[in-house]
């Protein structure tokens, strides 16, 4: 029994993540082109047809530019709470109602035989998300656009074998950056997006408890990181605490305009 994973994008201009069982193909997001998502998937032998449901974190652009598409044209089922599904109804078009599937919270729900289950963040969006992807003992986790670190993400995610976790900014790059001031405010609060030094901490939280060997990070900034910067903090924050990459565990990027490596986990 086993899990995969791929990156098939992430970063502010568009986001999809790809989750497989032996059975069953999920995707987290579709803020990328109906034909980026289809030609990605290829690459890894993926037929977007055979995707058994769409996963969302919340309705910002980057997350959903793709999803009427997809909905449309590969008739791909929809999972997704009522309040997200009220802010994303009005921006993909008209779709069949019939691959809606929603619910009051995804606390936990089954689709094939992976266990899904999502975790509050506070991020500015009507009902954000992070996910649990779980089947029999392989576990994955996917938390981006998370605004702050909370007891519940770490708490959720701490026995994950793989965890994608979201690493924005540079906080010194952010603020002497070019982007207005309110929108600064709005990265580095609660309701926006994790530094390289808060996806270090939670790193380094979550490898304590000894089960992840994959950390991978997320939604880096174009503007306001640098691939090699982001994986160096992480990296020195890690190995300040005797956790040695390569030997304790594998710490790797995903990409913004390219897919990322296919990550199996075998148990
Ligand atoms: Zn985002
Ligand atoms: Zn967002």
């Amino acid at each position: 029994m086993s899990l995969s994973f791929c990156s098939l994008a992430s970063g502010s201009s568009g986001n999809c993540q790809y989750v497989e069982s032996e059975t069953t193909r999920l995707l987290v997001d579709a803020g990328m082109s109906g034909k980026y998502i289809k030609n990605s998937l290829e690459t890894i032998n993926v037929k977007v047809e055979t995707i058994n449901g769409i996963l969302l974190t919340h309705e910002h652009a980057d997350h959903i530019s793709g999803l009427g598409v997809l909905m449309r044209k590969f008739k791909l089922p929809l999972y997704v709470t009522e309040k997200t599904w009220e802010a994303v109804k009005l921006k993909i078009g008209e779709i069949d109602e019939t691959l809606l599937n929603i619910y009051d919270k995804i606390d936990e729900i089954v689709i094939g035989d992976i266990t899904v289950r999502g975790t509050r963040i506070t991020h500015d969006a009507v009902d954000p998300l992070c996910y649990t992807f779980k089947n029999n003992d392989s576990k994955v986790g996917i938390a981006t656009d998370l605004g702050a670190i909370s007891d519940d993400v770490i708490n959720e995610f701490k026995d994950c074998d793989l965890l994608m976790i979201e690493s924005n900014h540079d906080i010194e790059m952010l603020k002497i950056g070019p982007y207005p001031l309110y929108l600064k405010r709005r990265i580095l609060s609660e309701h926006g997006h994790l530094s390289n030094e808060d996806a270090g901490y939670i790193a380094k939280e979550i490898i304590k408890h000894g089960m992840a060997k994959n950390i991978l990070l997320a939604h880096l900034s174009k503007e306001n990181n640098f691939p090699d910067l982001a994986y160096e903090t992480v990296r020195g924050i890690l190995e300040m605490d005797q956790i040695i990459i390569g030997k304790d565990i594998n710490l790797d990027l995903t990409y913004r305009d390219k897919v990322g490596k296919l990550y199996r986990i075998v148990k």
